[in-house]
Order: C-alpha cells, then sequence, then structure tokens
C-alpha cells in the first residue's frame, strides 16, 4: 500500500503571503529566503510559484544557487553565508550568485578573485550582537572600502545584520542592534538589509533597502503565541495522513511505547499513520490537538515512528480510512509546535523522505 501521510503546498498562500510582505516591506525589496528547501517546502516548487514576484531569492549555500540557477532562475540570489572556500568564488561568479561575506578568510579568498567572469556582488555582513556571523561594527567602514575596490568585486556593496530576538517586539536587544547597525553604516554607501520575517512585523524602522523574509512567505510566526494567520498569512503546507485503525480500549489500560497514558474509561482510541519517521514531532505530547475530519482530539501517549494514537471520545463517529490533519489552516502549525517545545520551522523542515508532496493551487 502507498504511504498515506501527504503534504499539500498552496502556492496560491506563498504568492499571497508574498504580496502581504512586500505591502509591509514597501518601498523595501524582498529576498524570499528559500534556505533548507524552502524550509521544507521545496526548493523549486516555491521558487517557481514566487517566480517574477521575489526581488531576489537567498539560500544558506551555494549549491541551492545552483539549484535555482539549474531550474531556470534569472533574479539575484543571495548566499547567506557567503563562499565556503577559496573555490566558491569562481563559481559564484560563474552562476551570478550574490556573496555574503562575514569573515577575514572570505577576504583572502576574493583578494585573489579574478574579474574575467564578471564582478561579484557581495553583501558585508555586520556582527550588531547576534554573535553568529559577520564583523564587529567597529571595523565595517574598513572592510567595505577594501571590497569595494578589490578587482573582481562590484563597487556597489550591500549590508547586511541579522536580528536574535526580533520576535520580542517590546524587547531592547533589537533596538540596540539597530542602532548599532545604523551607526556602524552611516557614511557607508550600498543597500542596507536589516529584517527577517520577525523584523517585517514588529520593527518599521528596520525596514531598510531590503527584507528577507522566510518563516512568513510560508505563513510561518515566531511570534510567541501568535500563528501567521493572526497577522493576515496564510500556512503553505497542510500535513494530513488517514486513519488506519479505532480500537476500543479498556478503562486502566495504557497506550502506546511505555505506556504513557492511562484510559480513564472504556473508550474509542484512533490509530493514524504518520509519527516521527515522518516528521511529526516525537516531543509531541499527550493533549496536542489532531483533526480527525474536522473534530478537534488530543493526541494520547507516545508518538511512535509510524503512528499516532488518538482519543476518539470526542470523535464517536470516526472511522478507519478517515482524514487526519496534523496541520494546516484548521491548525496551526506554531501551536503544534509549542506542544512540542519547538517552533514551527523546525516542524516543516523536518519532514522527511517518505512523506508524499502534492501541490494545489489555494
Ligand atoms: C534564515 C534567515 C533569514 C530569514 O528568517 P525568517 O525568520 O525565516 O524570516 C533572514 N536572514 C538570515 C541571515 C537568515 O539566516
Amino acid at each position: 500500500m502507498s504511504r498515506t501521510t501527504v503534504a499539500t503546498i498552496h502556492l496560491g498562500a506563498l504568492r499571497h503571503n508574498l504580496a502581504r510582505i512586500k505591502a509591509m516591506a514597501a518601498p523595501a525589496q524582498v529576498m524570499a529566503v528559500v534556505k533548507a528547501d524552502a524550509y521544507g517546502h521545496g526548493l523549486e516548487r516555491v521558487a517557481r510559484a514566487l517566480d517574477g514576484a521575489a526581488d531576489a531569492f537567498a539560500v544558506a549555500a551555494q549549491g541551492d544557487g545552483l539549484r535555482l540557477r539549474a531550474a531556470g532562475h534569472r533574479q539575484r540570489i543571495v548566499v547567506l553565508s557567503g563562499p565556503d572556500r577559496a573555490s566558491d568564488i569562481a563559481e559564484m561568479q560563474r552562476l551570478q550568485l550574490d556573496a555574503a561575506i562575514h569573515h577575514e578568510s572570505q577576504l583572502a579568498w576574493l583578494d585573489g578573485a579574478s574579474s574575467s567572469r564578471g564582478p561579484l556582488r557581495v553583501w558585508l555582513k555586520v556582527d550588531t550582537g547576534m554573535h553568529r556571523l559577520g564583523f564587529p561594527p567597529e571595523r565595517a567602514a574598513e572592510i567595505h572600502a577594501r571590497l569595494a575596490s578589490m578587482p573582481g568585486i562590484d563597487p556597489e556593496v550591500g549590508l547586511l545584520t541579522h536580528f536574535s530576538e526580533s520576535e520580542e517586539f517590546e524587547g531592547e536587544e533589537t533596538r540596540a542592534q539597530i542602532r548599532r547597525f545604523n551607526e556602524a553604516v552611516k557614511n557607508l554607501a550600498g543597500p542596507r538589509a536589516l529584517s527577517n520575517s520577525a523584523g517585517v512585523l514588529g520593527w518599521p524602522d528596520a525596514r531598510g533597502d531590503w527584507v528577507r523574509t522566510g518563516g512568513l512567505l510560508y505563513g510561518l510566526s515566531v511570534v510567541p503565541g501568535k500563528s501567521g494567520a493572526d497577522f493576515g498569512f496564510r500556512p503553505a503546507m497542510t500535513l494530513t495522513t488517514r486513519l488506519i485503525a479505532v480500537n476500543r480500549i479498556r478503562r486502566g489500560e495504557r497506550v502506546g511505547y511505555n505506556g504513557t497514558w492511562t484510559c480513564p474509561e472504556d473508550m474509542p482510541v484512533g490509530v493514524a499513520a504518520v509519527g516521527y519517521g515522518d516528521g511529526y514531532p516525537r516531543s509531541a505530547a499527550s493533549g496536542t490537538p489532531v483533526l480527525v475530519g474536522d473534530r478537534r482530539v488530543p493526541l494520547v501517549g507516545r508518538v511512535s515512528m509510524d503512528l499516532i494514537t488518538l482519543d476518539l471520545r470526542e470523535a464517536p463517529q470516526a472511522k478507519v480510512g478517515d482524514r487526519v490533519t496534523l496541520w494546516g489552516a484548521e491548525l496551526p502549525v506554531e501551536h503544534i509546535a509549542a506542544q512540542a517545545g519547538t517552533i514551527s520551522y523546525d516542524l516543516t523542515c523536518g519532514m522527511t523522505r517518505r512523506v508524499l508532496f502534492v501541490e494545489d493551487d489555494g
């Protein structure tokens, strides 16, 4: 029998979300962040849906840039971690990929770059407090000048920074990061790009010339207690499966591995064909909501590799073959992620190869 777990990707939702980001971020241009296989939605699929609408794509690594060029996309593509070794530079020039430059070692590789393949477009990354990638703010001017004078490099050097907690709309840290960035780049030419999705939602001062949005494109929010829908975005993924058994289990019997859940009465327990082998989080606790048809029921017991068990007392008509929805428009993935102690991005990125992906225009 073919696998019943299906991730449906809603192309109309992707287009709606991008249009909404553009409206919110205007006049800034939008880099559609499609790293990690477009947050698990499928790189080529998402790029095809957004082709012509996104001002640029952003990817984590050069290999994704190659995939986008191979699929025929002509837009700007920004590689957010830049070259990983000297030989990447020629390849980035050949593929006309923009490179984020965040480390001394990359400057040395760029010094040796040839201009014969056409100039490489670069973005200087300034570390304003995340302390992951980037140069310290006090070095921004010096490195900007160095980059702009290199022969293999386009003299228009972009300026980047990345927020560590922009989903905390009242937080002091983002305000401080914006201040440090503006101070570091105040006398430098070139387009500015500060905001991720939460920056677009909560930090209008940080719009800059470009925004780099991932989560919101897919209708996902990382703002505590809020789903993308709360901000007018539509989830781009619905994860469904089928009910493959309905059993009556007696009061006092325990369900699933290690018997972590005990039936409080004689009751129907449903079994749905999805588990952590598909990417449904093993850490989802008893009580995590699942839809059987349009009835909301709680997951009970441990999530296993291929199966989950459901308390069907609130869905007494449920029968084998019924559709089961793990997340989607009617059940925000943000809520499931919260139950599993993680964020929505982690869940959509975690779909495994045995999940069947289908597309619709909705
Ligand atoms: C992933 C990433 C983004 C996008 O973040 P979202 O929260 O998904 O919008 C933006 N910039 C950089 C540097 C990133 O790594």
